[in-house]
């Protein structure tokens, strides 16, 4: 039987937990604001494939992770959900492809998946033509003022 918040209309339980995710958010933005990130994805995730992994020797994954949400405990990494922003710096450093899988989702809603430093770089690259193309619509935003100004 589902209780209804009195006069909402709305589910009790719903809102307690809309209430404890917000909270979750809230409490995940000032431990990353206190390491100096204010800018990250919300909303993603990070599996690491420990048969490929070259192990505690190789190490490169936690030393890349600007956050330290990496870290190793009995032969295996483990991760600190809260502290991961999804940025994919394990990804680009992990010498072995397919071994970290990061996916996030952007503020507009597409989803983005990271298995090589390939994958990384190539988003990179796309994203700094698209700043360069916007940046370049800024200053023309039409053929008729490019002209004017070089034709
Ligand atoms: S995605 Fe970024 S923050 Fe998350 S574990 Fe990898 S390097 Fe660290
Ligand atoms: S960088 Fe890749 S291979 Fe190296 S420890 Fe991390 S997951 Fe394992």
């Amino acid at each position: 039987m589902s209780k209804k918040a009195e006069g909402s209309g709305e589910n009790i339980y719903d809102l307690l937990l809309e209430a404890s995710k917000k909270e979750k958010k809230q409490k995940r933005a000032e431990l990353l604001e206190s390491i100096g990130i204010k800018e990250y994805f919300d909303e993603g995730s990070v599996k690491i494939d420990m048969k490929t992994c070259k192990g505690l020797e190789c190490n490169l994954c936690v030393e890349a992770c600007p956050t330290n949400a990496l870290y190793w405990k009995a032969g295996e990494i483990g991760l600190v959900e809260d502290l991961c922003v999804y940025c994919a710096a394990c990804v680009f450093n992990c010498i072995v492809d397919n071994c970290i899988h990061v996916k996030r989702k952007r503020s507009n809603g597409k989803m983005e998946e990271f298995t090589t430093p390939r994958d990384v770089l190539i988003l990179l690259h796309k994203i700094s033509s698209e700043k360069r193309s916007d940046r370049i619509k800024s200053i023309f935003p039409t053929v008729k003022d490019y002209l004017e100004r070089y034709g």
